[in-house]
């Protein structure tokens, strides 16, 4: 029962699942019998390390994560990860490969222009990002320092489907916007980061995973904040980290296990997305989707309505129908429904019952 939620589709901060807010709220003023609330408990004291390394543990579990992989919790969102990624690992005058799907991309790479030499290994901007390029067409270079892709697109709705091999180059991945919502294999990958605030938790921690071979070449005359190394040998207590958030990053993964773990997520994501991807591809062109329909996100659902202002007004009605967060990013307008793990079967429902009235109304 979801009493009086929003059917809430934002992008993120994006929809928390309701049994973890609930338990927060009983755990909120009297954490475990210590007569105090989470974020009122030293980082340096039992019980927090305790929910500290289960959030870790938990995280490894469900990722199948070896040893070989160090688990970091860092601040300043997956934007932070753009910088620290070049700053750690590109030397001036090397090559970094960048696969550009989106804005995100964009941005990681104008961040590595500052470091060494990135270049477009693929890039699919030509379409106005469609689609994720076919793995043939991508081109690297054996000297790149790494390759760095972006996992899932939260503006334009697409998401890989196969990861790159790029053999011995480290693959490093964004999955800000997808990380969990599906098994993947974390040993293609030679790094993985993602700010919690769409499938994880709260914004304000950004999770990485990062192999330790790749962690020893990292630069360590940089600040120490921004040292991944800092990071690994403190069990991300070097200084005070975002307790809170990382409490409730640590409830959302136990959820994620109760729930089934990652192959019942896939399994519902697909159902939800698929609701919705129905309604568009059953209107004749009334909507129409922005991705090409073989690189569809299962997260983000973009699409058009076939007038501007139809689509105006489809907007304001699902809005005064309790429809939250539809509206497309700002820099690409339409419409957007964020489906994350968090997001209920019956919002999808409800959503693409609405999609279908409205069209019924207005054809
Ligand atoms: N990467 C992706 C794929 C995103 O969707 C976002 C934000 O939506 C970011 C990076 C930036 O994250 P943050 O706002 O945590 O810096």
């Amino acid at each position: 029962n979801q009493g009086n939620r929003a059917y809430n589709f934002n992008a993120g901060p994006s929809a928390l699942p309701l049994a973890v807010l609930e338990k927060a709220q009983q755990e909120l003023l009297d954490f475990r019998g210590t007569g105090m609330s989470v974020m009122e408990l030293s980082h340096r004291g039992d019980v927090y390390e305790e929910v500290h390394n289960q959030a870790i543990a938990r995280l490894k579990d469900l990722l199948s994560i070896s040893d070989d992989y160090e688990v970091l919790f860092v601040q300043g969102g997956g934007s932070m990860q753009f910088s620290m990624v070049p700053m750690n690992f590109l030397q001036p005058g090397k090559t970094a490969a960048y696969i550009m799907t989106g804005a995100w991309s964009e941005k990681a790479f104008g961040e590595a222009k500052l470091f060494g030499e990135p270049y477009h290994a693929a890039s699919s901007k030509d379409s106005n990002y469609r689609y994720i390029p076919k793995l043939e067409d991508i081109k690297f270079q054996e000297s790149d320092a790494y390759v760095h892709l972006t996992s899932n697109n939260t503006i334009f709705g697409t998401q890989w489907r196969e990861f790159p091999d790029t053999g011995s180059v480290p693959l490093i991945a964004d999955m800000s916007s997808d990380i969990l919502s599906k098994p993947i294999d974390v040993n293609q990958f030679a790094m993985i980061y993602a700010g919690a605030q769409k499938n994880l938790g709260p914004s304000g921690v950004t999770v990485v995973i990062l192999r330790k071979d790749l962690l020893e070449k990292a630069n360590t005359n940089i600040p120490t904040m921004l040292q991944y190394g800092i990071y690994a040998k403190n069990n991300s207590l070097y200084n005070t980290p975002p307790t809170f958030g990382i409490y409730l990053l640590g409830e959302v993964l136990n959820w994620v296990q109760e729930t089934g773990g990652l192959a019942e997520l896939t399994k519902r994501n697909e159902e939800k997305a698929k609701l919705i991807y129905d309604a568009i591809d059953a209107s004749n062109g009334f909507y129409y989707g922005h991705a090409e329909p073989e690189s569809r996100s299962l997260m983000n659902i973009t699409f058009r309505v076939k007038d501007e202002a139809l689509e105006k007004q489809f907007l304001a009605e699902a809005k005064k129908e309790g429809f939250v967060g539809l509206n497309g990013h700002r820099s690409v307008g339409g419409c957007r429904a964020s489906a994350y793990n968090a997001v209920p079967y019956e919002a999808c429902k409800a959503l693409s019952q609405f999609m279908v009235q409205f069209q019924a109304k207005h054809s």
